[in-house]
């Protein structure tokens, strides 16, 4: 199916087979999508995807989410968070604006917060503090947690750990671990967000077999748009460019691997980020 507005291709879903899927993790403030953003939301909605979490990275883009979110009641949310990227901007001011954030009705999740020695691009001991400190923040505001975990699983479950009994629920959002590290999350009681990694066929295929060792109640869908565009779309986008429409695609996948149809992994995903994010149903 043709989309006649912006002539690209969106997956083409009838009434008959119509899914509803929420994507947990889309970086909607992102510079990408200042362009044409109503026409990515539109495409995500023609695609099935009716609710969405503007991911909030830094004070600002958090600020930015919470607007977006606040123009589009009962679609988009928000997360309140500092990456581990920016922990080097966290400071008592950064703290205490984030604080009166997560009282707002958009914030659904503290985060996107963890830890990510990949890229170290802030020091090691700066991100374990704005984690903390985020965790923190999370049990005061009564609110669960959108977790990002690279290269250091060790240090992040020391951390968690801490403070997992505390917390109200937590996403390992983007997970693309071993089956050791699946199994310390699932002990942990954790949520497992997958993305589009899993339709790679050169880093993503060792998900495949885990995706049945997932409880139902435990699985979440994202896209991380706009990163991580899944590899093997046909016909392949001319953009590099993720976006939420291609939800249906990563949930097919994942619903192959796990071997379920479409329509029962979307109805189960979607009932636990409604859970997980008290998210009000809508169609
Ligand atoms: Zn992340």
């Amino acid at each position: 199916m043709t989309n006649h507005t912006t002539g690209r291709t969106v997956p083409a879903v009838t009434t008959a087979e119509r899914i509803h899927l929420i994507d947990i993790g889309i970086n909607l403030t992102h510079r990408s999508y200042a362009a044409d953003r109503d026409a990515v939301m539109a495409r995500a909605q023609a695609a099935g995807v009716v609710q969405m979490l503007v991911t909030g990275s830094s004070a600002a883009s958090t600020r930015e989410a919470v607007a977006l979110a606040s123009a589009h009641p009962r679609r988009l949310f928000a997360t309140a968070g500092v990456h581990p990227h920016y922990a080097d901007e966290w400071s008592a001011q950064v703290a205490s604006e984030l604080a009166t954030l997560a009282g707002s009705s958009e914030i659904v999740a503290i985060g996107e917060c963890g830890l990510d020695y990949y890229r170290n691009l802030s020091p090691p001991a700066l991100q374990r503090d704005a984690f903390h400190q985020q965790l923190e923040l999370a049990v005061s505001a009564g609110k669960p947690v959108f977790l990002h975990q690279r290269d250091a699983q060790a240090d992040f479950v020391a951390i968690l750990r801490e403070h997992r009994a505390h917390l109200s629920g937590a996403v390992a959002h983007c997970f693309t671990g071993t089956a050791a590290d699946l199994e310390c999350y699932l002990e942990m009681q954790l949520f497992i967000g997958i993305t589009g990694w899993i339709c790679d066929e050169r880093r993503g295929a060792h998900l495949l077999p885990l995706m049945r060792t997932i409880p139902a109640q435990q699985l979440l869908l994202e896209t991380d748009g706009p990163y991580l565009m899944p590899r093997d779309l046909e016909p392949k986008p001319a953009s590099r460019r993720n976006e939420p429409a291609y939800l249906p695609h990563i949930a097919a996948t994942v619903a192959r691997a796990r071997g379920e149809t479409l329509a029962q992994l979307a109805t189960q995903t979607t009932a636990n980020a409604r859970q997980l994010f008290h998210l009000p149903i809508i169609h």
